[in-house]
């Protein structure tokens, strides 16, 4: 090496090690002990969630055994919406925001090409369309939000994600993040009697209908205790329940567990608002990963998703299932939210990731400038 040679290599040295601490100084904790909270609901139609439950399908004896039951709480009320998803029904009360009522002119989609779950959670969770294909569990080579998160000073260790799915560790790619994802019919590390009793309960439970699913109301428990025990400060909850019945053609089972899941981001939300570390500095928000088909003629094409791609880029029509990809949101924040809604622009699920990063007072071009832009602004900004 030359004499120049060696000052030129001197000066790049200083040019890099100069990097991290500018990069660090770029990424410094935010002023606000903001916290968020992402609850995804799998495969829930925004027809439900807007116009309430389908009349017709409500009295369809082969997709509703449970006629009355349904008809008691879902159809008879007067307002039916509610009665399936009161919480999310009361976040503009509260001064939150609901996104994908198409019937009002509000409107949001999935931007991949797939309508299925792996694809829906990688492009929400990394604010765009990126690797995803398939539902096999292959870990993620694209880096999600939350891994990034668990990156930043203040984050770092306190990201947690519990799922009723066992692809979710595959998703948030929990080897290279390090974040603690707890999926599936896996018991949750730990000593502590509750945490013993859960997992005791999740062993001794009959298996549900899928071997790679639980039921919901585990994944919550231990969402809820994570909450309440680990001092997280991102709480990502991937209830899946109506997504299997939907698939198993139970239209009751259905929207029984819909409205579960409801009371379930309730029971996170009124925990956080209880705890002085989350109160007034939390972010909710409720999403799902795909919508559903279109009813057609026999009325049961709301039971399946999916665009009829498939991993190798060949397209099956006869799978596809149009409206699939229509999709919906609901955030609620510590300060009144409004919609970043431009006229005849529908919302997509990539702006979830940008959602999260501005609640937690990051700017998404920090994370990854391709990511989508947030679907809400504070009141008055
Ligand atoms: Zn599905």
């Amino acid at each position: 090496m030359t004499q120049a040679r060696f000052a030129r290599y001197i000066l790049l040295l200083g040019a890099f090690t100069v990097l991290p601490a500018a990069a660090a100084a770029q990424t410094a904790a935010p002023s606000s002990d903001a916290r968020l909270i992402l609850v995804t609901i799998d495969g829930v139609r925004w027809q439900d969630l807007f116009r309430g439950a389908d009349p017709e399908l409500a009295a369809d004896k082969a997709q509703t055994k449970k006629a009355a039951e349904v008809h008691d709480r879902y159809i008879a009320p007067a307002d039916r919406p509610r009665a399936l998803a009161p919480f999310l029904h009361s976040f503009p009360q509260r001064g939150g925001v609901l996104i994908g009522n198409r019937d009002q002119g509000s409107c949001m989609r999935v931007a991949n090409r797939y309508w299925f779950s792996y694809p829906g959670y990688s492009e929400m969770l990394t604010g765009r369309v990126g690797w995803a294909n398939s539902n096999a569990p292959v870990d993620n080579p694209d880096t999600t939000v939350l891994e990034w998160l668990n990156r930043q000073p203040g984050y770092a260790g306190h990201v947690r994600v519990f799922a009723t799915w066992a692809v979710f560790p595959a998703i948030v790619n929990a080897k290279r993040s390090g974040i603690p994802v707890n999926a599936g019919l896996v018991p949750l590390p730990g000593n502590d009697p509750e945490i013993a009793a859960l997992n005791k309960v999740q062993n001794d439970l009959p298996r549900p209908w899928n071997l790679d699913e639980r039921y919901d109301a585990l994944t919550h428990a231990f969402g809820l205790r994570s909450l309440m025990a680990d001092a997280p400060r991102v709480l990502h909850v991937a209830y899946g329940e109506p997504d299997a019945h939907a698939h198993a053609g139970a239209y009751d089972e259905y929207l029984i567990a819909t409205e579960r899941a409801d009371r379930f981001a309730r029971e996170l939300w009124d925990a956080a608002q209880a705890d002085p570390a989350w109160a007034g500095r939390t972010t909710l928000i409720v999403t799902t990963d795909h919508g559903r088909g279109e009813l057609g003629p026999l009325k049961d094409g709301w039971r399946h998703h999916g665009s009829g791609l498939d991993e190798a880029g060949m397209q099956h029509p006869e799978r596809a299932r149009t409206g699939s990809d229509q999709s919906w949101a609901a955030i609620l924040g510590p300060a009144p939210l409004v919609a970043e809604a431009a006229p005849g622009v529908c919302a997509t699920a990539s702006q979830i990731a940008a959602t999260a990063l501005q609640a937690l007072g990051f700017d998404r071009s920090r994370y990854d400038p391709r990511s989508a832009p947030p679907l809400v602004r504070p009141v008055g900004e």
